[in-house]
């Protein structure tokens, strides 16, 4: 799929901002602080419906109208889709006096009001940031938003797990507290553990089985990037324990029987500590670089390289998923590589419908300058075409 018109107002820094974009790689060239990553922000939210950088909705709203009286930032782009032309719009409600009003965000699908939810996924996106090396050198949760995210694109049952669970796991946890406290029987437990065993199952079962397409792909990545110079692999590591006989999948009953027995094993020990201490909100993925973990043997080159190879089996998993390409979006991410691994990442997305790349230094992109069919220049919140170099 690709975008060829994209909208903004009063959206981060941009006031107004109408777009029309081309298949194929789009470049956008400014300096620091003019732009680029709010504009590859809002494709993103047109995507999954969720800022890529840590923010409320207020944050989202352009500054100087954020104390009128309606302060709402407004986004929407048409995509050319195999499955058929998309239209999408959300406007994101910073602030509300008036209680009839709710602030938060409004989504319509072809033109048809949609909860946020229904919305994800409909544009398909990869998000290539400066930052995702913390996927291999962070915390676990980073590496969980990683697959949170590019799933919930395509499984609309995985979200609505994930969103079941998100909202079983407190309740359950409150519950726990009160038991310590004697204030609650512990037979009490057995609902809430089957409600988060249920939605756990769903989403461990999506995650490994996720997983059993990434593996291989970042393997192959990583070996193409590296000229066969450096091995990754990446292994689940439920929270529920080790699965030795993982060999064979197993489904999602098989999972939340699974979790189940966990939860009964543990009980005792979660009444003490008056917290879920198993279950997919504690998975994590074990990343490692020839046969040592990543997080803290590899060298940050090594790192990057193994974090762009999961992105990059990322966009292989939406298409194949999809069955159409993602977007792929690549925030300043080419000018820190070296001229083999840039090319490595561009001859890769030559075969996908569109790529969007930014960078605040072209002199270090030549390459993308002369491929692209589409060039722009980003200065303060505006964005002009331009042709040549
Ligand atoms: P860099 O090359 O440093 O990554 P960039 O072009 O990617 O720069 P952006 O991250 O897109 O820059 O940010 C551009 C500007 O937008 C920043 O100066 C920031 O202060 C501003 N900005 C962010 N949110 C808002 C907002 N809600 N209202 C107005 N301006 C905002
Ligand atoms: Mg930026």
């Amino acid at each position: 799929m690709f975008i060829f018109s994209l909208q903004m107002a009063n959206y981060r820094n941009y006031a107004r901002v109408g777009l029309k974009l081309d298949r194929g790689l789009n470049l956008f060239v400014g300096d620091n602080a003019q732009g680029k990553s709010n504009l590859l922000e809002a494709i993103y939210l047109l995507s999954t419906m969720r800022s890529s950088r840590a923010s409320t909705d207020a944050d989202l709203v352009r500054r100087d109208i954020l104390n009128s009286e309606f302060p709402v930032a407004r986004l929407a782009c048409e995509v050319d889709r195999s499955a058929g032309n998309l239209q999408l719009e959300v406007a994101v409600v910073g602030r509300t006096t008036d209680p009839s009003h709710r602030a938060g965000k409004r989504v319509r699908v072809n033109g048809v009001a949609k909860r946020a939810s229904e919305a994800v996924g409909q544009l398909a996106a990869v998000l290539f940031t400066t930052l995702d090396i913390e996927i291999v050198a962070g915390p676990p949760l980073l590496r969980r938003r990683y697959l949170d995210m590019m799933i919930s694109q395509v499984d609309r049952g995985y979200l609505r797990a994930m969103q079941r669970y998100a909202k079983v796991l407190p309740q359950r946890n409150s519950l726990l507290k009160r038991i310590q406290n004697r204030e609650a029987s512990a037979t009490e437990l057995n609902f809430w553990d089957q409600e988060l065993a249920h939605a756990g199952g769903i989403i461990m079962q999506a995650r490994a089985d996720a997983l059993g397409h990434l593996v291989p792909q970042a393997a192959f990545q990583m070996e193409r990037l590296s000229d066969g110079m450096e091995t990754i692999e990446i292994t689940y590591k439920p929270a529920i324990g080790h699965l030795d006989d993982l060999d064979c999948p197993i489904d999602d009953t098989e999972w939340t029987a699974r979790m189940l027995k966990a939860l009964t094993t543990l009980r005792s020990r979660e009444i003490g500590a008056g917290a879920t201490l198993v279950g997919p909100h504690r998975d994590d993925i074990l990343v490692e670089i020839d046969g040592m973990p990543a997080d803290s043997f590899a060298s940050r080159a090594q790192q990057r390289t193994a974090a762009l190879s999961m992105r990059l089996a990322e966009a292989s998993y939406l298409r194949k998923a999809l069955g159409d390409d993602p977007v792929v979006l690549l925030d300043d991410v080419l000018s820190e590589l070296d001229a083999r691994r840039r090319r490595g990442v561009l001859e890769f997305f030559d075969s996908f419908q569109q790529t969007i790349v930014t960078t605040a230094e072209p002199d270090r992109v030549r390459e993308v300058m002369t491929r692209a069919s589409g060039r722009f220049v980003v200065v303060a919140g505006t964005i002009t075409r331009f042709e040549g170099e």
